[in-house]
């Protein structure tokens, strides 16, 4: 038998009503907020990727699934959205008649990592990027936004990390500053450490190995080295976030794995789901629009790890589950003839209806509406179609119910109406 890839996954009927009230909920909240959808390929050419998350972060290096297509070309399955959004803002040339563009997109990503618990290569983020806006008011409105998301979620166990990553007047100050930290204490780094103080030193303070966290423990912080106009930034970003009534922490060691953020960078952390802690993340990246080649341009975006927030949501998946409205069993060739015609009837009007059409005893039909948790079944035997009343039973109270057999989908949409 042909099994799935390892780290893809199926999501199957039972599981996807809760990731489609997800989607529901989120669309309606970011069209609330003015964001439009934008659609964008799974594919793109390997450079786009390399250009702007970088070349020395962990996506770029090990976990993108890059091949050759038939004529040679370098493509790449996108390991996230973002890159692919400012192609298109750019590529369509979005910014010229309004450069203000809220955008969010929904779908897969792939990045060829270790399958574990909450990580796949292939998973689904939830978007959203703002372009054009520098004020920090925009910073704490979309981190409102996604904290509201997770209200409406009824997701309880999370909370906003904050940090701020400075520009690129203030960030090299810093770096020099972590590098001279960093190079007194090289032997007690790990060799991935060691290497990023060549590349990439800032990722080297958020090594996950135990002895890089503790050596780097006493690192100098970004925010004793930001310029007046990032640390003015961060203060409007705290001080609207607290009279949003958003909790947050600031977080000094938060820099995330990409290159291309800027100033306020952000993570949503859970304690629900072990060493997966990061169910979204975000931050300003101001310069990537004008280094893909688009004009100066402020930008900033989040991604939720959709895989993640559907591990966490409190949402009843019970109460998610669509159950048959209608399971008609019928019995005898006319009455299955009938049967088949209001059942497409009724599922047009949006009663969902089921029927048995194997011509099975009424017993077996009896047990498949259980087995369907149908709400309803409507009981059409020799008996009924001799009176002319079909039996419409209520699962749940047992109670039944006559309805002539004349007209009897707008009898059914009646009753139905009327509850
Ligand atoms: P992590 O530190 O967990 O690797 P990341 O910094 O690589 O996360 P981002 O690139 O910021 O993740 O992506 C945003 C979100 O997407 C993450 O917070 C996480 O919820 C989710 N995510 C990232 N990689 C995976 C994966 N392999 N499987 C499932 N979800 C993922
Ligand atoms: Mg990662």
């Amino acid at each position: 038998m042909i099994q799935l890839i390892r780290g893809f996954k199926d999501i199957l009927p039972g599981e996807v009503e809760l990731w489609q009230e997800i989607e529901s909920i989120a669309r309606s909240l970011f069209e609330d907020f003015g964001f439009k959808e934008i659609r964008i390929p799974i594919m793109e050419r390997t450079e786009l990727f390399a250009r702007s998350i970088g070349e020395n972060t962990d996506i770029v290096e090990k976990e993108m699934y890059t091949f050759p297509d038939r004529k040679g070309e370098l493509l790449t399955l996108r390991p996230e959205a973002t890159a692919s959004v400012v192609r298109s803002y750019i590529q369509h040339k979005m910014y010229a008649d309004n450069p203000v563009r809220k955008f969010y997109t929904i779908g897969p990503m792939f990045r060829r990592e270790r399958p574990q618990k909450g990580r796949y290569r292939q998973f689904y983020q939830i978007n959203a990027e703002v372009f054009g806006v520098a004020s920090p008011y925009i910073d704490a409105q979309l981190i409102f936004m996604l904290a509201t998301l997770f209200e409406r979620l009824a997701v309880t166990d999370v909370k906003a990390h904050i940090n701020s990553l400075g520009c690129p007047q203030c960030r090299p100050g810093f770096k020099a500053a972590l590098l001279e930290y960093m190079t007194d204490r090289m032997d007690r780094l790990c060799s991935d450490c060691k290497r990023r103080s060549d590349t990439n030193p800032l990722r080297a303070l958020d090594c996950k190995v135990p002895t890089c966290r503790e050596a780097m423990s006493d690192a100098p912080s970004l925010l004793d080295h930001l310029c007046a106009d990032c640390k003015a930034h961060f203060e409007t970003v705290k001080g609207s976030l607290e009279k949003l009534h958003v909790p947050f922490e600031v977080d000094k060691r938060l820099v995330r794995g990409l290159d291309y953020y800027s100033r306020t960078t952000f993570e949503i952390l859970t304690g629900s789901l072990g060493a997966q802690s990061a169910v979204a993340g975000g931050g300003r990246y101001d310069g990537l629009v004008r280094m893909l080649g688009g004009p100066e341009t402020s930008a900033i975006g989040f991604a939720i790890g959709f895989d993640r927030l559907a591990e966490i949501v409190g949402l009843n998946r019970a109460d998610l589950e669509k159950k048959p409205d209608i399971f008609i069993a019928a019995l005898g060739e006319a009455a299955q003839e009938l049967a088949f015609d209001w059942n497409c009837a009724l599922d047009i009007a949006g009663i969902q209806t089921e029927t048995d059409m194997a011509g099975r005893s009424l017993k077996s039909q009896m047990k498949q509406a259980n087995r369907m948790n149908a709400k309803y079944v409507l009981i059409v035997g020799e008996n009924e179609m001799a009176t002319g009343e079909a039996v419409l039973r209520n699962m749940a109270t047992k109670e039944q119910v006559a309805v002539p057999i004349a007209g009897l989908v707008e009898g059914i949409k009646g009753i139905f109406s009327a509850m």
